[in-house]
């Protein structure tokens, strides 16, 4: 046991209000946001006790009337009941999507639920979705805090106003099409693209758009053929129906509601591959169509490539503002780490289940496009100018030293992982319990100073600083 005290290691709190510094033998305080932990803390910290009963989140149940005052119904679909509610420590208005464990009967249920969760997570930050705050649960339900939009469904808007004028109708579209073109970057397939689906953040009908609902959303897994059959009448591509399809389906539905924008109504077939009647619209638009709802999914013209439709692209705003998209948040908030927090949150990227990580896991193939296993930087500068980055190759170089963290010069696929993981991750207790475990080798309840010198030498980090610098840069503060 580790009863020396000059032994333990200890993480230096420098935050301006305080100059006090505290021993911690808690777990490595890796979030910056976080308080420091209470002092004196117990040796090693025990995990939560877990709730009675099985859980859905495998976390302790939270009582969300603590947190958020639950105001009224803004609406309901399958699963869930949607209410207005007010953070009660910032005064701050979200949405709350209520869905009753009751109606998650089966395994798949709970499977489909957690996805949900899971791709809520890995998307949000991006551009036209939705912004997630938390998932909660208590005995009876499941609680899903996100960003508030309280401008009606799309499906709401089109009914009132018939038909959109063609510039209106870019703009829409040109929003569905970059949702589209998101999720299947960030290794995702939508799969019930509808109006429905699409809510406004305000009343104004300039309001930006953005997708809520990934009920029925998926993780593309290469060479992977799907079957469900999953959608809704009118958008459902007809590859479905056959059982055998793939991300390309969202752009048919894209498709879909884009005819149903310029016209008010849904497309109709004659025989296998033409349309019936068109509405009067200019070429342009047709074309984009005709190339969305191309019956081969194959030849179907794809999301990042829509984007750059002429039609779809006249007056654009969007492609020429600059978009931060989470990836890079991500990747820019890494580079910004000290080395102690970049190498736990390297354990913790170890640690993550397969389930958790199908979406960069996705995202990384996405980008290696030699599939060598590893990114270079001209792929890492491909990839992220797809995802709307206009970064300077000076800062490009930046953040691939940053990812690179054995420095040989790419990146490869557990340091992406590292680099790019949500934050959330490290808002799981038993994450950080993980991390702390695997530098505590003697599990001792302390880490050492030879236990974290062996951990920085195995990951190719190389303790080149002076062991008290080092210890400076470990603190709570950026
Ligand atoms: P389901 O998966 O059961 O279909 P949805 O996610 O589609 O549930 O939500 C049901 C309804 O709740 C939506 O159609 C919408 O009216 C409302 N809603 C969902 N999310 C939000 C949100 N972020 N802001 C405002 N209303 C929302
Ligand atoms: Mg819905």
């Amino acid at each position: 046991m580790g009863s020396c005290c000059s032994k333990h290691i200890p993480i230096l709190s420098t935050s301006s209000s305080s100059d006090s510094f505290h021993h911690y033998s808690v777990p490595l305080p890796l979030d910056d946001a976080r308080p420091p932990p209470p002092v004196p803390p117990p040796s090693v910290p025990p995990p939560r006790p877990p709730p009675t009963g099985p859980t859905i989140l495998n976390k302790p149940y939270v009582d969300i009337t603590t947190m958020y005052d639950l105001d009224r119904e803004l609406g309901r679909g399958q699963f869930g009941i949607t209410y207005l509610c007010t953070e009660k420590s910032t005064g701050l208005k979200y949405a709350c999507k209520s869905i009753s464990k009751r109606k998650l009967v089966t395994d798949k249920d709970i499977t489909d639920v957690r996805r949900e969760i899971i791709i809520l997570q890995h998307l949000t930050g991006q551009p036209n979705i939705v912004e997630f705050k938390g998932a909660y649960e208590d005995k009876k339900n499941l609680h899903l805090v996100m960003e508030l939009c309280s401008g009606g469904e799309l499906f709401d808007r089109i009914t009132a106003k018939g038909s959109y004028s063609e510039k209106e109708a870019a703009r829409i579209g040109r929003q569905i099409v970059n949702v589209v073109h998101v999720c299947h970057f960030m290794g995702v397939m939508h799969r019930d693209l509808k109006p429905e689906n699409f809510l406004m953040v305000s009343r104004d009908d300039s309001s930006p758009l953005k997708a809520t609902d990934f009920g029925l959303s998926v993780f593309i897994e290469t060479g992977k053929v799907y079957k469900d059959i999953v959608g809704s009448a009118y958008y459902v591509a007809p590859e479905v129906l056959r059982r055998n399809y793939g991300k390309e389906i969202d752009v048919w539905s894209a498709g879909v509601i884009l005819y149903i924008l310029l016209s008010g109504f849904p497309p109709f077939w004659a025989g296998k591959s033409s349309i019936v009647s068109w509405p009067s619209i200019s070429n342009g638009a047709k074309d984009l169509i005709k190339r969305m709802l191309t019956i081969d999914p194959k030849r179907r013209i794809t999301a990042a490539d829509a984007l750059e439709h002429p039609w779809l692209k006249k007056d654009g705003e969007a492609s020429d503002r600059p978009i931060d998209s989470a990836v890079l948040i991500r990747m820019k908030q890494f580079r910004a780490m000290n080395k102690l927090k970049k190498l736990a949150l390297k354990v913790i990227a170890e640690n993550l289940s397969e389930e958790e990580i199908k979406g960069l896991r996705q995202m990384f193939n996405n980008m290696d496009t030699d599939s060598s296993g590893t990114i270079t930087y001209e792929e890492l500068r491909t990839g992220l100018s797809k995802l709307g980055s206009k970064l300077s190759e000076a800062e490009i170089k930046q953040l691939m030293e940053a990812a690179d963290v054995d420095k040989n010069g790419t990146i490869d696929y557990i340091e992406f992982i590292t680099a790019t993981m949500h934050r959330h991750r490290l808002d799981k207790e038993e994450n950080l319990f993980k991390a702390f475990r695997y530098f505590d080798k003697d599990n001792s309840g302390y880490i050492t100073r030879d236990e974290l010198r062996q951990a920085m030498t195995q990951y190719g980090m190389g303790m080149k600083l002076q062991l008290t610098k080092f210890l400076m840069m470990s603190t709570l503060t950026k």
